[in-house]
């Protein structure tokens, strides 16, 4: 190499070094901040939030919010392609938003939420295929982590040597906590169940696809641990870490393959129920009445 190439390799070096010094410095910052606005939900209670910000996906996953009382009259706002509905109550704000399916539009959508409306925390709430066999259509899951189950690696093979998709692998496995206050909020709201079945505390995983093969399914729990599987929430988690925002998601099992339960949009609903109810008595304890 000549004397001029090699030095150019080395300033490489040093600036991806500076870059990644400075990338690391940047996510301490943010985590700091989550746990700063962690902490500051821990002692002032969720009664006293000022702006709460719950996302679906799909349109019946929003639609009992907005037909509750106050949120009548609220009308559609639309900014870099999410329906934003707002309400409020008092002294507090509820926004709801509508951010369509899949990981870029949830990353997108939690990003300009985040920039447009400045809330106090987000849910991120919706349907889900279960992993396991214990939970059922009905059955919640309170995401107090969420993983990406569709990064993944696979070996190398040639033309004519096929897919060989038991051998690939986890790339990047990296789980996001949920904002712990917000988990155990839900944790106390939910009990141990709702109308509709179940309430447990696990992982998410998300990723842009609907797994119904039931080897495949089996497979993804096996290697990411994941209780359920949708198409948001990991994005969410990413993007809300990355800005320093609490968030949690809630998912309701709408399929489950291992139990050969197909995909029913309507379990969407109790999801919505319970979750307005939780809030509703969070503000009910800051004396601000809720109208359910
Ligand atoms: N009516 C839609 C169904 C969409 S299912 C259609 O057929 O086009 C995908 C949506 O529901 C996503 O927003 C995802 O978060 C959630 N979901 C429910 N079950 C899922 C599963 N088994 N795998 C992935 N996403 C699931």
């Amino acid at each position: 190499m000549g004397r001029d190439a090699d030095c150019l390799v080395r300033y490489r070096i040093v600036r991806v070094n500076f870059i990644k010094v400075n990338l690391v410095k940047a996510d301490k910052v943010k985590a700091d901040k989550v746990k700063t606005n962690s902490v500051r939900l821990a002692e002032r209670g969720l009664s006293s939030m000022k702006k709460i910000l719950i996302q679906g996906a799909m349109p019946s996953e929003i639609g009992y919010y907005l037909e509750r009382d106050i949120m009548a009259g609220a009308s559609a706002v639309e900014k870099n392609g999410c329906l934003f509905y707002t309400a409020r109550d008092g002294e507090a704000e509820i926004v709801i938003e509508l951010t369509k399916m899949g990981m870029t539009n949830a990353a997108a959508a939690t990003m300009t939420a985040i920039y447009e409306y400045h809330p106090d925390f987000i849910i991120n709430q919706g349907t889900a295929g279960a992993h396991v066999r214990g939970l059922k259509r009905g059955d919640i899951v309170i995401g107090n982590k969420a993983v990406n189950v569709h990064s993944i690696k696979m070996e190398k093979r040639g033309f004519g040597e096929g897919m060989s998709p038991q051998d690939w692998s986890g790339m990047h496995t990296e789980y996001i906590e949920a904002d712990q206050e917000l988990v155990r909020m839900f944790e106390n709201a939910l009990g141990a169940g709702t109308q509709t079945g179940r309430a447990v505390t696990g992982t998410l995983g998300s990723g842009d696809l609907f797994s119904r093969e039931k080897d495949r399914i089996l497979w993804i729990h096996d290697k990411f641990g994941n209780l359920s599987e949708d198409m948001e929430s990991f994005a969410v988690y990413s993007v809300c870490r990355s800005c320093g925002v609490p968030c949690v998601a809630l998912r309701i099992i709408s399929n489950n393959e291992l139990l050969d339960e197909d995909y029913d949009e309507d379990t969407a609903v109790e999801l919505q129920r319970v979750i307005w109810n939780a809030l509703c008595n969070e503000k009910e304890k800051g004396k601000k009445i809720c109208r359910k």
